[in-house]
């Protein structure tokens, strides 16, 4: 008989499983892959943006839904202790660009791996291959699971607690598929509707053919809806196959997805040199043409201008044949591209699908959990942590910080 079952072995799984063990307890973490922490490992491109060393009174400016239920997890184990405990554990961490943490090593398994070490060293005992299939409840208590073991059989374990860290239903590959909802909804839970966030938008500009593999840096987006701005980024964007991605379309997506859900009209307009004034524009694009010969072509000014991706897509904004010779552009067409420049406007129709999205927006609704110990509300003795819950943040290690938080509050398992 174990005193705790966690199920689901993510960051918020591990994390909890391996609490709990510390305090003494006797843990079963039950993971369905055949390997923990599979998103973790592919976290931050491969190398794990594991939290974000801003200081701990700000972080609740980047948590984008129940700031304030999080607060609470994140003042028992903050930002700072993260970073400690992985430095304890082995796992030398870097502060980069924008006080995003990485392992020194730049392998997200470290990260993984050390969080497996912490379990084991714990004594938890972690059944991989296993899939929870059902929650046991009795008299508005929790009594175990059911669960499918390797060789495809249902079998039961009793456990006076749960935890349930099943992730959302975002890279469904890495094992999150939105199993920790059912169990929710079973036992009286309400899920905030799911959704994706922090995933590519998806254009219907005519041009878009011409923009994959386009990478711009340091260029101003805002993020249109209804004609009225609601945000405005600066820094990089890229174009591919899954739509238009890099960390400013991803911290639009959450408002362009919740827009685009409720059927209003979005745009992304980008302002590819905000570093220049209009006028400056002009003077540059002045002095290009006269060091250009008469009979160079329009997209040889373009070229100088802007990456090759964008030429054909803004000689056909401007309404130019890219042919034309440079000495025939008009004064009222360099107006034109200066206005193209620094608002180019992509019309978002669309946003790529769970199977692209960094994280899942909605969950397990926060105001039927205890936000001081992570229980339900409704059942004594189950547990929530991590991505189940209705809380999402930016992109800059935020999303892990907030499975550790609620995983290291679950796991102590107060009543
Ligand atoms: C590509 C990508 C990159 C990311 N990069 C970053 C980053 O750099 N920094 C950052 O802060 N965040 C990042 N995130 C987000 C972050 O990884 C997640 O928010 C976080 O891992 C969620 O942790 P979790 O433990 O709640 O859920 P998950 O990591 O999804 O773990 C849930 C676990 O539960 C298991 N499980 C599910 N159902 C069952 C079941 N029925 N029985 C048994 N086991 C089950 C799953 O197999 C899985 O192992 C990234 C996400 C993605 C997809």
């Amino acid at each position: 008989m174990y005193d705790v079952i966690v199920i689901g072995a993510g960051a918020a799984g591990l994390m909890a499983a391996a609490t709990a063990a510390r305090n003494g307890k006797k843990v079963l973490l039950m993971e369905k892959m055949e390997k923990a922490g599979r998103k973790i490992r592919i976290s931050g491109k491969g190398r794990c943006n594991v939290t974000n060393a801003r200081p701990p009174e700000e972080f609740k400016e980047s948590i984008r839904t129940n700031a304030d239920f999080f607060e609470v997890a994140f003042a028992e184990f903050n930002n700072k202790a993260t970073i400690r405990l992985f430095e304890r554990l082995g796992v030398k961490l870097d502060i980069e660009r924008g006080q995003r943490v990485f392992p020194h090593s730049g392998k997200a398994w470290d990260i993984a791996n050390a969080l497996v070490d912490y379990c084991l060293d714990n004594e938890v005992e972690i059944a991989y291959n296993t899939r929870v299939n059902r929650i046991l409840t009795l008299d508005g208590k929790i009594y175990g699971v059911t669960y499918i073991n390797k060789r495809g059989f249902e079998r039961k374990e009793e456990a006076e607690n749960v935890i349930i860290a099943t992730g959302g239903v975002s890279y469904p590959g890495t094992g999150s598929t939105g199993d920790g909802y059912i169990f929710a909804d079973q036992v009286g839970h309400t899920i905030e509707e799911v959704r994706p966030s922090l995933t590519p938008l998806r254009t219907s500009h005519p041009q878009r053919k011409y923009l994959d593999g386009l990478r711009l840096k340091n260029i101003q987006a805002r993020l249109i809806v209804e004609d009225e701005v609601v945000k405005e980024e600066f820094g990089e964007i890229s174009f591919s196959d899954r739509g238009i991605e890099g960390a400013v379309a991803l911290r639009v997506s959450r408002d362009a997805v919740d827009a685009l859900i409720d059927e209003k009209r979005v745009k992304l307009v980008i302002d590819m040199k905000p570093a220049l004034t209009e006028e400056m524009l002009q003077e540059r694009i002045h002095r290009e043409i006269e060091e250009m010969q008469p009979d160079e072509f329009f997209s040889e000014l373009l070229r100088k201008l802007v990456p090759k991706h964008l030429v054909m897509p803004i000689a056909h904004e401007m309404d130019v044949h890219s042919k034309n010779y440079i000495r025939k552009i008009t004064d009222a067409e360099i107006n034109r591209l200066i206005k193209i420049l620094k608002g180019f406007v992509f019309p978002i129709t669309d946003y790529a699908p769970f199977e692209f999205a960094v994280v899942t927006a909605g969950g397990v609704r926060c105001d039927e959990v205890n936000k001081y110990t992570m229980e339900s509300l409704k059942v004594k003795g189950l547990y929530f942590a991590g991505e189940v819950l209705d809380i999402d943040a930016n992109t800059g290690g935020y999303n892990l910080q907030i499975a550790f938080s609620t995983g290291r509050l679950a796991g102590q398992l107060k009543k």
